[in-house]
């Protein structure tokens, strides 16, 4: 007998059992690997197996998002944290782990707990009643993902999920570009000078953007990820490139129909259109977020960064993610899912982790957390207190269910673009500011809700 079914256990469903167990409920936790199954990635059979780096970033909680994250999900008892604490390896400022004895020591926990039955089965089908929490993140089984997709009505989840930088809009240099829509045909009537930020380019310029594109490192592909299609519409912007200098002028980077207004004339009062344009599209509802359109890449990191800083505008601009491709199976969270991470067609179901599109180790744990907080408050016949938007999870978890837009929905990590901003405060203090103010509303929230506090 359980009170809740978690399916996959993988650092999200571990999180969310163990939170569950510790308030009384009994969790049936059904993992694939280990009766036979493996994931493409997955290299044992152990519980919250890391499938690539050993970090979970920085540990900083006083001027870094994830750092507040590491505090936030401390204050909530996480068994995560506990765990990677006892398999703490020397990182400097971040927190690093040491992957056997960080996922034996959350084994050890799950097993030997009275409330958790750890059993080694693939799942199917979407339970049609019961709490369940769906946590099979980026690889999920393909009978699963099936059931999904039915479920949600979507057309598919596994693709190729190329990625287009995001930037943090106060890092943007205003004084060169503007804002419009081509033709000035805005999409929103609240948007009445146009959706877009445009960056001009002069020819020498995009000729020397084109070759870098075309030069610049790119990653390769894993074996297991040759068969996966791309994603519709995300073609990545150097396979564009390869195809001619001028294939992008006619593609993401046309400058038809936008008026430069830095370059005006007699013949031209309102400003030339520009011979090339890198467009920027707001990314979340506060605005703080600017995803570059057209632009998803396989470059790596460093020569992604260097190419951004020679587009007008965006010299000293800093990413919330850069650029990347590989496969990954995630939700259209905003659409499909309430505010409580349950789906919207079959609210028995929450989901949490990657699946729910946050990106990396410590968000996947964290929504894994508060799916299992929810989901004990709902069993108990709580009612749920949401969390302050102004704290790391409460931020993340707004973003990714309402407050992204729905329509190019991509896996985020944490970062402060997602908090409410605070404009008063000097730059150089800001991060500062954001961690504080929400370490106090966690706090307050805490001693509001009397949730579970470590002893
Ligand atoms: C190749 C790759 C590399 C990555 N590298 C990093 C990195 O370096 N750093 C980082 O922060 N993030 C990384 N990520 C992103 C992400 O943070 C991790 O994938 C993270 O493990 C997600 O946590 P999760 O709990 O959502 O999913 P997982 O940890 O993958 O757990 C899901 C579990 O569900 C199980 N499962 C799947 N389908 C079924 C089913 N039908 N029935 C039963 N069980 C099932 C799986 O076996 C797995 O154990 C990477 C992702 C991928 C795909």
């Amino acid at each position: 007998m359980h009170d809740v079914h978690i399916i996959g256990g993988g650092l999200a469903g571990s999180e969310a059992a163990w939170q569950l167990a510790q308030r009384g409920a009994r969790v049936r936790l059904s993992e694939m690997r280990g009766c036979g199954e493996m994931t493409p990635a997955h290299q044992t059979d152990g519980l919250a197996e890391l499938v690539c780096s050993n970090s979970f970033r920085s540990d900083d909680d006083t001027k870094n998002a994830v750092g507040l994250l590491h505090h936030e999900m401390r204050a909530l008892d996480s068994l995560v944290m506990r765990a990677g604490e006892v398999a703490r390896v020397p990182a400097g400022s971040a927190m690093a782990v040491d992957r056997d004895v960080f996922s034996a020591e959350v084994e050890k926990a799950l097993s030997q707990h009275p409330n958790v039955t750890v059993v080694r089965e693939r799942v199917d089908t979407l339970p049609e009643a019961g709490l369940t929490i769906v946590a099979t993140g980026p690889l999920t089984a393909e009978a699963l993902a099936g059931s999904i997709v039915r479920a949600t009505g979507s057309e598919r989840l596994a693709f190729f999920d190329a990625i287009a930088p995001i930037i943090h809009h106060e890092s943007i240099d205003m004084s060169k570009c503007w804002i419009q829509s081509r033709w000035n045909k805005t999409t929103s009537a609240s948007n009445e000078g146009g959706d877009y930020i445009n960056c001009p380019m002069t020819k020498e310029q995009y000729v020397g953007f084109h070759k870098g594109l075309v030069e610049g490192d790119k990653t390769e592909f894993k074996q297991w990820e040759k068969d996966t299609p791309y994603f519709d519409g995300c073609m990545p912007i150097e396979v564009m490139a390869d195809r001619g200098v001028e294939t992008l002028r006619y593609g993401p980077m046309k400058g038809v129909g936008l008026d430069n207004p830095f370059d005006t004339s007699h013949e031209f009062p309102q400003g030339r259109w520009p011979y090339a344009v890198v467009q920027l599209r707001q990314d979340n509802k506060l605005g703080t977020l600017w995803n570059m359109v057209g632009f998803q890449t396989k470059l790596k990191y460093a020569a992604q960064i260097g190419l951004s800083r020679t587009i007008p505008g965006l010299e000293h601009a800093g990413s919330a993610r850069l650029g990347g491709l590989h496969r990954n199976t995630f939700l259209n969270s905003p659409q499909v899912l309430d505010r409580q991470l349950r789906l919207k067609a079959a609210p028995h179901i929450r989901f949490a982790g990657q699946v729910t599109g946050c990106e990396g180790y410590v968000e996947s744990s964290s929504i894994g957390l508060v799916a299992g907080m929810m989901a004990a408050a709902e069993l108990a016949g709580h009612e749920w207190q949401s969390l302050p938007a102004t704290t790391a999870l409460g931020a993340l978890l707004s973003h990714i269910t309402g407050d992204a837009e729905a329509a190019t929905f991509q896996p985020m990590n944490v970062n402060f673009g997602l908090f409410p901003p605070l404009h008063e405060v000097g730059k150089k203090v800001r991060k500062e500011a954001y961690t504080d103010r929400g370490k106090a509303d966690l706090a307050r929230w805490i001693a509001e809700t009397r949730e579970a506090v470590p002893t």
